[in-house]
């Protein structure tokens, strides 16, 4: 519908309800930690890669749980596992072992 020079956008509404949270769940069963995160984005504050490449832990996790598995793969692409997210999560969240987890799941 177009009046008076402009239209309503499509909608980006996510429905958590209707998401898919296989991934999220399969890896919340191996690492039970990742139930614990805040989305604080001390991860991605302080990520090493994030200065070069857009890499972000919290946003894989956000990803994951709302159904968008691709994407989360896409955020941990430049990961190096350097393990400094891992000191600076206030949950003490094994972030590597997670990611790990997240690109393997993209591997098949
Ligand atoms: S630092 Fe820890 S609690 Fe904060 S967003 Fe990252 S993983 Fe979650
Ligand atoms: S392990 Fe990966 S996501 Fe975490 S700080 Fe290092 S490069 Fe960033």
């Amino acid at each position: 519908m177009e009046e008076f020079g402009f239209k309503i956008s499509k909608s980006t509404r996510i429905d958590l309800d209707s998401a898919c949270q296989s991934l999220y769940n399969q890896i919340a069963s191996k690492v039970p930690d990742i139930r614990t995160c805040i989305n604080c984005g001390s991860c991605s504050a302080s990520c090493t890669a994030a200065t070069f490449r857009r890499t972000s832990f919290r946003g894989a996790i956000l990803h994951i749980n709302r159904g968008f598995d691709k994407k989360a793969v896409e955020f941990l692409k430049s990961c190096m596992l350097c393990g400094k997210c891992f000191l600076v999560c206030p949950r003490g969240i094994d972030t590597r072992n997670i990611i790990l987890e997240i690109i393997r799941s993209e591997e098949g």
